[in-house]
């Protein structure tokens, strides 16, 4: 059962000259007459308790709305982009790095593993070539609001070469006077050199790889690193002024117990990081066969719904706010008040600040999002290379949405994103009877309504908090590829 403040009741409690109101999930704090346009919203961080039967329920197969239609639907037979846009808008900047000193046993991600370290200067080269070709594509004027390192291990570069890819990206894009720029952090081969050189190439945030701290699970994982090495990597990060710290953790790992776990989240919550992004171990022996030397330690399907419930239980009674899916934020932090004001977006890299940009990867497997179009590069690094030197842009697949497809990602990300849907707000800014186009799709939420996660008023639809924790669940039913996509067995489960 979920406690939180009910966003279906709403009531003013006037104090003076300012008037308190609980909306939507947030403490609107509501300027008296005199001081109309007043508003702020703060998050509310009550303690979400949920119960495992509800997990149970909603523990089925669905996309996790990274892009829409989810990737799976991008084909090889698509047209590479040929002109530049006339009209400029702000960009996210994607980096994808794919070396690895040693294999982590848990991972799914696409990366190369090395002892070489030259080969991330060879790969440097490439890049700056792929960007050179691709800033011929974006429109002239187009300023960068949000940069990402992701891998593989962006902290495998050597730090003159982290500070020679922060010169390449500003030397080829101007930059706004605000920007966001993150980078993923393996504490195991962070040095106190490379916290300043991405200082000096102009990161703010850091996405440190905790994973988990028990040292059991670490060794199983193949992923040793104490908990001092854990703290110092977060104290030179923090001493180095970085403005956001975020620990990546994962739940359903082999070995994880309810105890196990907690204390892993305890540990975690004793550095104090400004966000969590806690993941849902994904197993896929199929395509990593290394996950099949810990397959019989893994947490069973109960257990795992038991970690996740308590990860939700503690971090939001530590005073986190839920963001969504797997994202937990400070109420403070940059990620709690765009959930607040509105301007939250998915994306490939999960939640984002940023709302309205054009994302842009680069460097082998990265994805791109552009003018309605969809774009993937190589996923080998051959292919990626080889493209390259034939003076082609390294794509490998692409989608161009449909008009429909544009009309279901704008349901789709309201949801996700702002856990509201005004009918007539949206139906002028994407040009349809908003409630008339999603009749079927609003009629078919009399269960989700029931079990009290939607709210449907003539006006708009609501999702609860409750509703917040089984997001994905609610922008399924605006999904129009989902029944074939899940006959297909494309998805990983909702929890
Ligand atoms: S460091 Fe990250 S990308 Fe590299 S093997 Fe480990 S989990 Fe995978």
């Amino acid at each position: 059962m979920v406690q939180t403040a009910d966003s279906s009741t709403e009531h003013t409690k006037p104090c003076d000259r300012i008037q308190f109101r609980v909306f939507r999930g947030s403490l609107i704090l509501v300027g008296a007459r005199r001081v109309r346009y007043s508003v702020v919203l703060i998050p509310i961080m009550n303690p979400i308790s949920v119960s495992l039967d509800q997990l149970r329920k909603y523990n089925v197969p669905g996309p996790r709305y990274t892009s829409y239609p989810p990737a799976t639907h991008f084909s090889e037979e698509f047209s590479a982009p040929s002109s530049q846009p006339p009209a400029p808008s702000p960009l996210s900047l994607y980096f994808h790095l794919p070396f690895c000193a040693r294999q982590c046993l848990y991972c799914g991600c696409t990366n190369i593993v090395t002892s070489d370290q030259g080969k991330s200067a060879e790969y440097l080269g490439c890049l700056g070539h792929e960007i050179e070709m691709r800033t011929k594509f974006i429109a002239e004027g187009s300023e960068v609001v949000q940069i990402q390192l992701g891998g593989g291990t962006p902290t495998f570069l050597l730090p003159e070469e982290i500070e020679q890819l922060g010169q390449m990206i500003r030397t080829h894009f101007p930059m706004a006077s605000a920007i966001e720029a993150g980078a993923e952090i393996d504490p195991r081969s962070l040095t106190l050199e490379k916290v300043q050189a991405l200082r000096n190439a102009g990161f703010n945030r850091a996405s440190l790889g905790v994973q988990d701290t028990n040292p059991e699970v670490q060794k199983t994982i193949a992923r040793i690193q104490p908990m001092e090495l854990i703290a110092e990597a977060n104290q030179w990060l923090r001493d180095s002024g970085m403005e956001s710290i975020n620990f990546d953790l994962i739940y359903g790992l082999p070995g994880q117990t309810v105890a196990s776990f907690s204390k892993t989240l305890d540990d975690a919550l004793s550095l104090s990081p400004d966000r969590f992004a806690i993941y849902s171990y994904a197993h896929i022996p199929w395509i990593k066969p290394f996950q099949q030397t810990f397959e019989e330690q893994l947490p069973d399907a109960e257990m795992k719904l038991k970690l996740l419930q308590l990860t939700i239980e503690k971090l939001t009674g530590a005073g986190y706010v839920y963001i969504g899916m797997d994202h937990f934020s400070k109420p403070d932090d940059g990620m709690a008040q765009a959930l607040a004001n509105g301007t939250l977006q998915r994306n490939f890299q999960g939640y984002s600040t940023h709302k309205g940009v054009d994302l842009h990867g680069f460097g082998m497997s990265a994805i791109s999002h552009a003018g309605g179009r969809y774009f993937q590069n190589q996923k080998e690094l051959d292919a990626y290379y080889a493209a390259l030197d034939a003076g082609n842009l390294p794509l490998l697949r692409g989608y161009a949405m449909t008009n429909e497809d544009k009309i279901r990602y704008a349901a789709i990300m309201h949801i996700m994103c702002n856990l509201y849907i005004d009918y007539e707000k949206l139906s002028s800014e994407i040009g349809i009877d908003f409630a008339d186009h999603f009749k079927a799709d609003i009629a078919s939420l009399d269960d989700l309504e029931t079990d009290g996660l939607v709210r449907r008023e003539p006006g708009g639809l609501h999702v609860t908090p409750l509703g917040r924790l089984f997001i994905r669940i609610v922008a399924m039913r605006f999904d129009a590829y989902l029944q074939a996509d899940q006959r297909q067995g494309r998805y990983s489960q909702t929890v």
